[in-house]
C-alpha cells in the first residue's frame, strides 16, 4: 500500500494547483479508500479554483467526479468491498436529520458536505469517501467515461427533471452536463434546441451531433416558442433571453451553482406563468435513477483527456470554452 500519492492542491483562490505528494488518505468508519482511475472536471471546479464559492477548505485537493476503485473499506461499511468501482459524486454526506433530509429532499440539507470543496476530491491518486454518498458505476463505461456521469450527468438529469415534461427544450450552454441532457432528452422523444454564444459554430455543431434539432447564438429566437429552458452557463443575462424563448406556462431552469447577476427584467416576459427555478446538488435517489437510465439511453461522453498534473491545463481550456464535451483527468494507473 502506498504511503504518500500525488495530488493537485489548491492553496489558495485564483492561484494554480499545485502538484504535491502528500500523505494518502486513511478512511473513517463508514469511508471507502478509493484508488482513483478517473475525475471529471466540472465547471463548479473552476468556481472553487476562481474563488467565486468562498467556503472551500485549504489546502484543497478539488473534483467531484470520481471514479475509483475499493481499496478498503472501514467498519460500517455496507454493500462495497474492496474490488468495486465506484462513482463519488458532489453531494458527498448530509446529516439526515433535518426537515429537509427527513422530507426526500437531503440536497437541500444545512449541513451537506461537498466533494472537492468541504473534502478533498479526485484531483488526486487516492481519496476517502463516506460509502452511503457512493455509486457503483454502470457496466459499459470505461472510466474516464464514467466521470462526466456523475455531475454533468446526475445535476443535467436533475435539470432536465425541473424542466418539466414539454417536448421542446432548450439548452444554453453546450457543455459538458448539456452533451448529456441532450441524449437522455431526445432519447425520451423531445426536441432539443440549443444555444451557445454567437460565435461559437463548433459548439452549434456538436450539439446537433448529439441530438438536437436546432443550434443557434444566445441571442436568436428559436423557430417556435419552448417549454422550457434549461441554462447551464453561469451567464445571469441568459435569463431573460430563456424567458422570452419559452411560451407561456414554460419553464427556466438554473443549472449551476454560480451565475453572475440576473439583469432586472420587465414582468412582461414572466407574466403568463412562466417560472424562474435553480437546481441544487443532487439526492442520492437522482443518481440511483440517473445511473440507471444513461445505459438504457445508450448515453455515451465525449471526454477530453488530460493526466493529473496537467489539471490547471484543462481548467484553463474548461474556462475558455475549449472542451468538446467533458474534460476529464485520467490517473495513469
Ligand atoms: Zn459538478
Ligand atoms: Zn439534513
Amino acid at each position: 500500500m502506498d504511503k504518500s500519492m500525488r495530488a493537485m492542491v489548491l492553496h489558495r483562490p485564483g492561484r494554480a494547483l499545485e502538484l504535491e505528494n502528500i500523505p494518502v488518505p486513511r478512511p473513517s468508519a463508514g469511508e471507502l479508500l478509493l484508488k482513483i482511475t478517473a475525475c471529471g472536471i466540472c465547471r463548479t471546479d473552476l468556481h472553487v479554483v476562481d474563488g467565486e464559492l468562498t467556503e472551500a477548505k485549504l489546502p484543497l485537493v478539488p473534483g467531484h467526479q470520481i471514479v475509483g476503485i475499493v481499496q478498503e473499506s472501514a467498519p460500517g461499511v455496507e454493500g462495497f468491498t474492496p474490488g468495486d468501482r465506484v462513482g463519488v459524486p458532489w453531494f458527498g454526506g448530509a446529516c439526515g436529520e433535518c426537515d429537509y433530509c427527513l422530507s426526500g429532499r437531503e440536497n437541500l440539507c444545512d449541513q451537506a458536505i461537498f466533494t472537492g470543496y468541504q473534502t478533498n476530491g479526485g484531483f488526486a491518486e487516492y481519496c476517502t469517501a463516506n460509502s452511503r454518498f457512493c455509486f457503483p458505476l454502470p457496466d459499459g463505461y470505461p472510466d474516464t467515461q464514467a466521470a462526466p456521469l456523475l455531475c454533468a450527468g446526475l445535476i443535467g438529469f436533475r435539470s432536465l427533471r425541473m424542466a418539466g415534461s414539454g417536448k421542446r427544450v432548450g439548452i444554453y450552454g453546450f457543455g459538458a452536463a448539456a452533451h448529456i441532457v441532450t441524449q437522455v432528452a431526445t432519447w425520451q422523444g423531445r426536441e432539443v434546441y440549443a444555444f451557445t454564444r454567437p460565435e461559437d459554430t463548433a459548439g452549434q455543431s456538436f450539439a446537433r451531433e448529439m441530438g438536437a434539432c436546432w443550434a443557434g447564438g444566445s441571442f436568436d429566437s428559436p423557430p417556435q416558442p419552448l417549454d422550457s429552458a434549461i441554462i447551464f452557463a453561469p451567464a445571469g443575462e441568459l435569463v431573460p433571453l430563456a424567458l422570452r424563448a419559452v411560451a407561456k406556462g414554460g419553464i427556466v431552469v438554473c443549472g449551476g451553482i454560480h451565475m453572475s447577476d440576473i439583469p432586472s427584467i420587465p414582468y412582461d416576459i414572466l407574466w403568463g406563468e412562466r417560472s424562474i427555478i435553480s437546481v441544487a446538488n443532487l439526492t442520492r435517489q437522482d443518481g440511483l435513477e440517473f445511473l440507471r437510465l444513461a445505459p438504457q439511453a445508450r448515453v455515451r461522453t465525449e471526454v477530453e483527456i488530460f493526466p493529473l498534473e496537467q489539471a490547471n491545463e484543462a481548467l484553463a481550456a474548461l474556462r475558455e470554452g475549449r472542451i468538446r464535451g467533458a474534460a476529464v483527468l485520467a490517473t495513469g494507473f
